[in-house]
């Protein structure tokens, strides 16, 4: 797919992630009444529109006025990568010229949308993609509502996006506040009205910052990877890892706090996290919590050594899990044809981009 429009001057207010009164002060300052804010955020989210002239219950002269001084979008699609099995890969460009990656994963009637946080990843989780360039910013709370809006735009119109999770490149509890803004605005009667309990945080686990998401009231879910059952593996794959002691106490604290889903992440390494012995530590780390865990084999990135485990090595690790009456999920690897691994896309373009020498 080609760039659908340039993404935006800077000056204009950015509609998609201001709050309804942030759009009303807004309108009211061109002179309009705060029911035309309400009719442009209809227009936004559930009329699915990219622009003002779209919005054809608006008077002419408001519509041009707001062509002129507000952006729907600051981003937009540079490009998108439809995998075999459907899974769609954007790479959207931002108004600086960065770009971050959204996919959008079809599972039956749903449709889940996995959005980025930041413009590259500070965190440095060694067989991960978004990490190797080190972090370049973090995204605007619009930004990563934008995300969702594109992704949606994407589907038929009588199909909509049914559930959101923060897993693309970034860590968003680093990004913090712009995460929870962007959070209540995809939750807001006027915005997406996504229930939280269709939305999944998921975070490299820093301890503080999660028991500061349980008292924020949101009541989304919560994805913690683990990766490691000892702490000298994970600090191997995560660069400062925090104990795997402080962590796993912020997430059962997160569940009991909030009555959410917790769900423990775990990147499956050839040889290196895969073996019974890790399975029955990560068990003990789960306890007698209803904590699902969600066992990802390994997407390989070009230029990195990490392999996955043997389908079968993987199932035996599941099988361990599962034995100790832990729920688990071994995860199919979707949309490896299409670099679906974080940061993958990203990464091609900007090696495409450059001049080979
Ligand atoms: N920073 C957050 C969210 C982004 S990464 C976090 O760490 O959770 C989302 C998930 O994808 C994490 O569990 C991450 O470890 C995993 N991941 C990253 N690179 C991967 C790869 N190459 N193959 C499989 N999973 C990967």
């Amino acid at each position: 797919m080609s760039v659908d429009s340039p993404a935006s001057p800077p000056g204009h207010f950015p509609i998609v992630g201001a709050t309804r009164d942030e759009v009303r002060e807004f309108v009211a300052a061109l002179g309009a009444r705060p029911y035309h804010a309400d009719q442009v955020l209809r227009w936004v989210y559930r009329g699915r529109a990219a622009g003002f002239e779209a919005m054809t219950d608006l008077a002419k002269p408001l519509r041009a006025t707001l062509a002129q001084r507000a952006v729907v979008f600051t981003s937009a699609v540079q490009r998108m990568e439809e995998s075999a099995d459907g899974t769609r890969k954007l790479l959207v460009g931002l108004a600086d010229g960065a770009a971050v990656e959204a996919v959008v994963i079809p599972e039956g009637r749903r449709h889940t949308v996995c959005v980025s946080t930041q413009v590259g990843c500070a965190i440095g989780c060694v067989f991960c993609a978004s990490g190797l360039g080190g972090l370049v910013r973090d995204l605007s709370h619009g930004e990563i509502v934008e995300q969702v809006l594109h992704a949606q735009g994407l589907l038929p119109p009588e199909e909509k996006l049914t559930n959101v999770v923060v897993m693309g490149i970034g860590e968003p509890l680093m990004n913090y506040a712009a995460l929870v803004r962007a959070l209540r605005v995809l939750m807001a009667p006027w915005g997406l009205a996504l229930s939280p309990r269709r939305i999944t945080v998921s975070t490299v686990g820093i301890a503080a910052r999660i028991r500061q998401l349980a008292d924020e009231g949101l009541g989304v879910n919560l994805a913690v990877s683990l990766h490691a059952s000892d702490d000298l593996t994970r600090q191997r794959l995560v660069p400062h890892a925090q104990p795997l002691q402080h962590v796993v106490a912020a997430a059962r604290h997160y569940r009991h706090a909030t009555g959410r889903e917790v769900t423990f992440e775990y990147v499956l390494v050839r040889d290196i996290n895969d073996s019974a012995a890790d399975a029955q530590g990560l068990a003990e780390w789960v306890g007698r919590e209803p904590i699902l865990v969600n066992l990802l084999p390994l997407n390989p990135v070009e230029g990195l050594a990490w392999q996955e485990p043997p389908a079968e090595r993987a199932e035996r690790f599941a099988a361990e899990l599962r034995r100790r009456h832990v729920r688990v999920q071994l995860r199919k690897r979707r949309g490896a044809d299409i670099a679906g691994a974080c940061g993958q896309l990203r990464r091609r373009a900007r090696d495409e981009a450059r001049p080979s020498t």
